[in-house]
């Protein structure tokens, strides 16, 4: 015979757990009712949960800068929002499916690329059985994920001092691809493959030379790799 109060109290606390879940992604929900193509969450009316984002709400730390030079981690995604104005976009897309006993089921991967046109980049990947919610998780990822680019002149051609190119020479790795970048001179704009031309205008390197290694068709590697080769930029 079932124990009915074991039964009842069981349900209870199911149901507590799967409105906590729904309560926990309300913003995201609210974006994919809408179909934004471009993810912005409120920050006027935010309210924060962790010590972090309290911090960041009531001024007492001014500037992303001061969050990445301590290596504390954003668990928020209004942090980001709080200090800069993003532009983002999906770089990649895929139908994946798995077998289940019912037959096969099937899902959205997608990556999309953030980053504010000045120095700040982000990159995120996650899965839905939706394609709007698939991308608004992802751009919610990205904002966890950011980093910060140093712009320089490192060409001895140019040697002009200001920031429209790399500061040296850098290397970066994701899976079968590599890829090396050089600083180069003025005017020479982006020599690199098209599918990765969209990150460095995310955060405003206007001359660049690029090599790529191995399968760079696989296009979430590649642009994985440049990333990696850029975030290497604030190591000296
Ligand atoms: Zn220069």
């Amino acid at each position: 015979m079932v124990d009915r109060y074991k039964l009842a109290k069981k349900t209870r606390a199911e149901e507590e757990k799967k409105r906590a879940k729904v309560e926990k992604q309300d913003d995201i929900k609210e974006m994919v009712v809408k179909k934004q193509l471009l993810t912005k969450y409120n920050v006027a009316d935010w309210k924060p949960t962790t010590i972090l984002g309290k911090k960041v709400k009531s001024g007492e730390i001014k500037s992303l800068d001061e969050i990445l030079a301590k290596g504390l981690k954003i668990l928020e995604p209004q942090i980001v929002d709080f200090f800069l104005e993003l532009s983002e976009k999906v770089v990649d897309t895929k139908k994946t499916s798995y077998v289940r006993m019912s037959g096969r089921k099937y899902s959205y991967r997608s990556t999309v690329l953030i980053g504010d046109k000045r120095g700040y980049l982000g990159i995120g990947t996650e899965k839905d059985p939706d394609k709007f919610t698939a991308v608004a998780k992802a751009a919610r990822k990205a904002r966890l994920n950011i980093i910060k680019v140093n712009h320089g002149c490192g060409a001895w051609e140019c040697n002009c001092g200001t920031g429209h190119s790399i500061p040296f020479k850098v290397n970066g790795k994701c899976g079968g691809v590599k890829i090396e970048l050089k600083p180069s001179p003025k005017g020479t704009g982006l020599v690199v493959a098209d599918a990765i031309k969209e990150v460095f205008n995310m955060c405003n390197i206007k001359d660049v030379w690029g090599r790529g290694f191995g399968s760079t068709a696989t296009t979430l590697n590649f642009v994985k790799a440049a990333i990696d080769a850029l975030s290497k930029t604030n190591r000296w």
